[in-house]
């Protein structure tokens, strides 16, 4: 039986950047870049007010309080028409352009005008750059405005629309194929009859479509092993493939043949985890296919820890694994050494710390005892016993609301 710690590396030494593409910045969101992007534009092009206030030398406000002549007042979407000399101010908005021989701003509150507007009181001194937003504070033509390898969020994304760039390359998107197999499944839009609904491939479509791949649902094969390797067959051409169930020890468990028939190298079939023991991965070229258990539960706790991170490596992020964050457990929790157990959980904060609750039900069949869990607390293989506040790893889930 493989580790948790070492399948998941196995999967990313296994699991290559897809090809890049051109896209407009909003459909880059989520993956990273493919290339750096340099800056074409010097931003902010001036030196700007921070703040409301005055434009001033600084070393004429050193001995402040002073008083100075206000030459002009600039409002952001100005230009200021005058350089200031020595004994002048003049009057900025947050944004307006600096005016030449101008080195800092002092902020309103610390002012008082006069004579209408005419002259200012200057109580406090200021050095040089204070309240100054330099020019090429956010970017300098010609530089590298991001990197290789930036995962495009929104501020990222806020970054490239200021410089005018519409489009930037980043890997395109995993096509990414689901399956299901099981002589009691259904459709969900299907009379069940004495059959369940495949909840399995929808829920993972949703995962996979917010991890930002395309989904495609190629149905459900009845356990025959013609109809699995049929069901296989079409998997061809696919970056990712996900079938669930069919992959543990028993008698109607054909998914590991159907994708050796197929070509499948497969590199490990059960991890020391629960839930989620039975647990396929194999690659055909490129394209790496995950036999998920079948059990509900199961499958999407597995999605979470397994495919997430290979799914994001697969659009360029450097960062694959979900970051674990520190909390303490809220309830005894017991277990045999043996498997790396993921409960799903509840978390609240108090005193400063996480306290992670697992639901009473942890149940792999059962849905609702995942439905309002927003975290997985490890409990480490080897340990049998996590008393109230211990310190436990928590990885946050993707499918929470
Ligand atoms: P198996 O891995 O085939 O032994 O299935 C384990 C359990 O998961 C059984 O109770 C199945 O009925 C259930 N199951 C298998 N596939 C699905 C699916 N696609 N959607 C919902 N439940 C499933
Ligand atoms: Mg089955």
């Amino acid at each position: 039986m493989t580790d948790a710690d070492d399948a998941q590396r196995w999967i990313l030494e296994k699991t290559p950047t897809l090809s890049a593409q051109t896209v407009p910045v909003a459909d880059a969101l989520g993956r990273a870049l493919a290339a750096e992007v340099v800056a074409e534009r010097t931003l902010p092009p001036w030196d700007n007010s921070a703040m409301d206030g005055y434009a001033v030398r600084s070393a004429d406000v050193s001995g402040a309080p002073v008083t100075l002549k206000v030459v002009e007042t600039v409002y952001a979407g100005q230009m200021p028409k005058r350089a200031i000399g020595p004994g002048e101010a003049t009057r900025v908005m947050t944004g307006a352009p600096l005016p030449p021989g101008a080195d800092a701003v002092v902020m309103q509150e610390k002012t008082r005008a006069l004579d209408d507007g005419a002259r200012v009181e200057i109580h406090e001194a200021v050095t040089a750059g204070t309240f100054v937003r330099p020019k090429g504070g956010d970017a300098r033509q010609g530089a590298v405005l991001l990197p290789l390898g930036t995962p495009i969020g929104i501020p990222e994304a806020a970054l490239l629309y200021a410089q005018g760039i519409g489009e930037v390359p980043v890997p395109r998107r995993p096509k990414v194929a689901l399956l299901s197999t099981g002589d009691e499944l259904c459709r969900y839009d299907e009379a069940p009859g004495d059959r369940i609904v495949d909840t399995n491939a929808p829920a993972l479509a949703l995962a996979v479509k917010r991890a930002g791949g395309e989904p495609t649902i190629l149905g459900i094969a009845r356990d025959d092993p013609a109809e699995v390797r049929a069901l296989f067959e079409r998997t061809r051409g696919f970056d990712l493939v996900l079938s669930s169930a069919g992959v543990s020890v028993g008698e109607r468990d054909f998914v590991r043949d159907a994708l050796e028939a197929l070509g499948v190298q497969v590199h490990f079939w059960k991890v020391a985890i629960k839930p989620g023991k039975p647990l396929l991965f194999g690659t055909l070229g490129s394209a790496l296919y995950f036999g998920l258990p079948g059990n509900p539960a199961s499958s999407l706790v597995t999605f979470e820890v397994f495919v997430l991170p290979a799914l994001r490596r697969m659009l360029g992020h450097q960062q694959a694994l979900t970051p674990r964050v520190p909390g303490r457990v809220a309830v005894a929790q017991h277990k045999p050494a043996g498997l790396t157990h993921f409960l799903r959980a509840t978390v609240e904060v108090r005193d400063g710390a996480l306290w992670a609750k697992p639901l009473p039900t942890q149940l792999s069949g059962s849905l609702r005892s995942t439905t309002r869990a927003t975290h997985l607390m490890v409990f480490p293989k080897d340990a049998t016993r996590l008393e109230p506040g211990d310190p436990v790893e928590l990885i946050p889930v993707s499918w929470a609301a």
